[in-house]
């Protein structure tokens, strides 16, 4: 590929011109029996930018955005079991305070 082709992160679906994305193999000597995906339009039009990725590196991109995406998750879910035990313990301090604000009531 000789053309500066705009980067597409993850699996496309869509080419930028709006039309839908193909899947073919390659028949080049370089890349013998490779997926590719391209767009409907670009291969009639070859001479315009149109979409095209080789299906395993788009792969590649999606396994990493996946694995991103993880990170981000778990880092939230460790906040978020951060955020429930400080709620716990204020939940346990306050109920302690209600109920020794109680029998304070009652017994005086
Ligand atoms: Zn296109």
């Amino acid at each position: 590929m000789t053309s500066q082709r705009r980067t597409f992160d993850g699996i496309p679906s869509r080419c930028w011109c709006g039309k839908g994305i193909v899947t073919y193999v390659s028949k080049t000597d370089e890349n013998p029996y490779r997926r590719f995906y391209r767009c409907k339009l670009g291969l009639k039009r070859k001479k315009e930018d149109h979409l095209f990725k080789w299906v395993d590196e788009a792969m590649f991109d999606e396994l990493r955005r996946i694995d991103a995406q993880q990170a981000i998750t778990e880092e939230e879910i460790e906040n978020l079991k951060k955020c429930l035990k400080k709620a716990d313990e204020r939940v346990d301090v306050g109920c302690i305070g209600i109920i020794q604000w109680l029998f304070e009531r009652v017994c005086n």
